[in-house]
């Protein structure tokens, strides 16, 4: 890793499909917090979705690599994918401490659903030690009950912990999954390239 890396946000999620929601959220985190580089982390196996059906990791991180491949600040890491077992965010992060340079500073990004229930994901408190988090508000999601779980994480935590308003788009991958099923447009929602793959590969239907 490049050595004027210093402030590198992670955004972890499924990506099934990834969308605006998720590019506008690392987007906004970057320029807020000055980071020199966002790593999309596509889950393996995400705990929260275990028995639910995803799709391939390779179609997952097919997709996060079209839609970031046009900013200079993103990349794409397969290091979840690759790894057995449940998805943490806690291994993670300690994955990319011992990648990165000593004096950087990580920064987990997450939405509003994922933010609000922090303190009940894996080792939680050992988390809130080892990275700074910034959460988004996300529509449909209150963000004082968003407020509320931060001062709650606060407690637990000895780095700093952020919440960053981003345009509200109500766009989810749920929705995205829906609508290829159905046959109702999805321009606009994702990337064209992210669009042009699902259809390609016939995801969804
Ligand atoms: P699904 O409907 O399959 O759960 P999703 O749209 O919630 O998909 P995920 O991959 O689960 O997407 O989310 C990854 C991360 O991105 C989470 O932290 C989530 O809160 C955040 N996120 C997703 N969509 C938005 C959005 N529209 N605005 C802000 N944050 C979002
Ligand atoms: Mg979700």
């Amino acid at each position: 890793m490049r050595e004027d890396i210093k402030r590198v946000g992670l955004m972890g999620g499924t990506f099934d499909p990834i969308h605006y929601g998720h590019l506008v959220t690392a987007e906004v985190a970057r320029a807020k917090f000055s980071l020199d580089l966002v790593i999309f982390v596509p889950a393996g196996i995400p705990p929260h979705k275990k028995g639910m059906k995803i799709s391939s990791g390779t179609d997952r991180f097919m997709m996060t690599v079209l839609a970031t491949a046009t900013n200079p600040y993103f990349e794409v890491s397969r290091v979840e994918l690759e790894r057995t077992g449940p998805s943490y965010a806690i291994d993670t992060v300690r994955h990319f401490k011992r990648e990165l340079d000593g004096d950087t500073e990580i920064f987990f990004i997450t939405g509003a659903d994922a933010a609000i229930e922090i303190l009940t994901w894996k080792d939680a408190t050992e988390l809130l030690k080892e990275c700074s988090l910034i959460a988004a508000t996300r529509p449909g999601y209150s963000t004082c009950e968003l407020e509320k779980s931060l001062e709650e994480a606060r407690l637990h935590s000895t780095q700093r912990i952020n919440l960053v308003e981003v345009p509200a788009l109500a766009i989810s991958s749920t929705d995205i999954r829906r609508r290829v099923e159905q046959g109702d447009p999805i321009r606009y929602l994702v990337p064209w390239t992210v669009e042009a793959y699902i259809y390609k590969t016939g995801l969804y239907r």
